[in-house]
């Protein structure tokens, strides 16, 4: 759906094609990253996003706890805290020094962020998106692909001729599977428990307080709206046969008493670690899960899958638009598989310090000690700026932790505010923007540029430094394309930035 929405901004037709009739009841992610909403603000979709989210004004708080039962001794070990969206835009604000996101996270589950992209797409005069049509089959050939689908609902069948296949089929994808492509990494890491339900019996769920996760050793405890929609991710009994756990009684232990609810969901599952070998071939790509499955700590999962779709999308749109040359399409994988593998371990690393807690769980009986040992051990998985901002397409390795504002090409543009509180994002053009600081002559650029492209005049000596150049090129993904303080050669540089 982000793809649809990116392609159809570049002014580009596609199709879209759904098996399933409606959008996941599963609520699977649960936190959408700074950068996905700097993404989804550029495709016009940060705001109603944020209307269907939890409220603006609660905090992303992590607690560890023994259980929620206070009256049976249930107590809070340790609480990592985190900003409301409303705190973390003024300080934003405040910082304006290139080390911080034009958004920040946001709290919503699948099951909420799914129609809002398919709202954004149904009705789009660009955009055929169908829902309750798979995709049966496809052959390539050097001009373009012929896809097979077929209504699930009745079995009718239907070929349509295409450009261009992306693959955004999820963990089993069968375009990947057709194109051959393996995965590397660790399938079937662990198995999981999953039990989405209502309940009103905030007095237990919030037993300390408005939290984002409640968690013990055991699982975790996701408040999809602090009001009254909750997860639980936790493990079956170990040795008990899959189809014959029962989810009430797995509740009713990990929160320490038994309390009204009503499940919407429930199902095992299995995490895994995996990475596809290539990110396509020839005219047909993958993109989002069908190209990386992440164990969910950390949140990578989808927020990865928004930047390949962002990605794909502005080249396929300056391939099919006749802007770019026969390489660009190839910097795809260049670009987004090292962010897959990178993103692959820092979920993996997370997962670690899960299981080191899991253990201490187990064996140190003094909740303070546990409480300190929890601390130490801090919570990475939701503070990797570095994962979330830091992602380059130089081939340079940056901090997984820290967010280090640069606009090497590559980079992702650094975000600041201007002097008139407008933010320098929010003036970038669709395509590609010339960000112009001080006195340097843009005109080779802009004479030979073969695409379309806006020059924004950032007249502020305070924000200068931070972009570090006097000229800085942005593509429409908002990654920093070139820079410098002087242009003599602007067909070299559009040749080499547009394959
Ligand atoms: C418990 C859990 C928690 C998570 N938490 C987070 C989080 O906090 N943040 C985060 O970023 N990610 C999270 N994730 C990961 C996130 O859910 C996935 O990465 C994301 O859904 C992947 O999106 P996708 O569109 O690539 O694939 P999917 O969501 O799997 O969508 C693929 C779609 O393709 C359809 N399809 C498949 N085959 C065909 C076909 N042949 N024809 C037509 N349609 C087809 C499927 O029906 C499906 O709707 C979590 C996942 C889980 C399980």
């Amino acid at each position: 759906m982000t793809l649809a929405r990116a392609l159809a901004l570049h002014g580009v037709r596609c199709m879209l094609v759904e098996r399933n009739p409606t959008t996941t009841r599963h609520p699977k992610m649960d936190i959408t990253n700074g950068r996905s909403m700097e993404l989804f603000r550029r495709l016009g979709l940060a705001d109603k996003l944020r209307a269907v989210a939890v409220p603006e004004a609660n905090n992303f708080d992590v607690s560890w706890i023994t259980s929620l039962a206070r009256d049976a001794g249930g107590r809070e070990l340790h609480r990592f805290r985190y900003p409301s969206v409303v705190e973390k835009r003024a300080e934003i604000l405040a910082r304006n020094d290139g080390t911080q996101s034009r958004e920040p996270a946001m709290r919503v589950s699948q099951v909420m962020i799914e129609p809002v992209l398919r709202d954004a797409i149904v009705g789009h005069p660009l955009i055929d998106a169908r829902w309750g049509v798979g995709l049966e089959d496809f052959e390539q050939d050097a001009d373009g692909v012929t896809v097979t689908l077929r209504v699930t609902e009745s079995g009718a069948t239907e070929q349509v001729r295409c450009d261009f296949l992306a693959g955004c089929d999820g963990g089993s994808s069968r375009v990947r599977a057709k194109l051959d492509i393996a995965l590397e990494g660790r399938a079937a890491v662990a198995q999981r428990y999953m039990i989405h339900f209502r309940s009103d019996a905030r007095d237990l769920l919030q037993a300390f307080g408005v939290a984002w996760h409640y968690q013990t050793g055991k699982g975790t405890l996701i408040a999809q709206d602090d009001k009254d929609a909750w997860t639980l991710q936790t493990r079956p009994p170990p040795g008990v046969d899959l189809a014959s756990v029962d989810p009430n009684a797995l509740l009713d232990v990990w929160a320490g008493r038994s309390f009204e609810r009503e499940i919407l969901v429930a199902n095992p599952w299995v995490t895994h670690l995996l990475l596809a070998e290539r990110y396509g071939a020839g005219r047909v790509f993958l993109a989002g899960d069908s190209a990386h499955q992440y164990i969910p700590t950390g949140g990578y999962g989808m927020n990865t899958g928004i930047g390949d779709a962002v990605d794909l999308g502005w080249k396929l749109a300056a391939t099919v638009k006749g802007y770019a040359g026969p390489e660009l399409l190839a910097s795809y994988e260049k670009e987004r598989r090292p962010v897959g593998l990178r993103n692959r371990l820092a979920s993996e690393r997370h997962t670690g310090v899960r299981i080191k807690i899991a253990e201490l769980y187990e064996n140190e009986r003094d909740p303070d000690a546990l409480g300190r040992a929890i601390a130490a051990l801090g919570n990475a998985e939701n503070e990797s700026w570095g994962i979330e901002f830091g992602y380059r397409y130089d081939g340079v390795e940056s901090d997984p932790v820290s967010y280090q504002p640069t606009t090497a090409p590559g980079a992702r543009l650094p975000s600041t505010f201007l002097r008139d509180g407008s933010a320098l994002y929010d003036h970038l053009g669709s395509w590609f923007t010339l960000l112009r600081f001080g006195d340097a002559d843009p005109s080779p650029l802009i004479d030979s540029a073969p695409v379309p492209l806006e020059t924004v005049i950032v007249d502020d000596a305070q924000l200068a430094p931070i972009y570090g150049a006097k000229l800085v090129l942005v593509r429409p993904d908002t990654h920093v394309a070139w820079r410098g303080n002087a242009c003599d050669d602007g067909d070299a540089i559009w040749s080499r930035v547009l394959g």
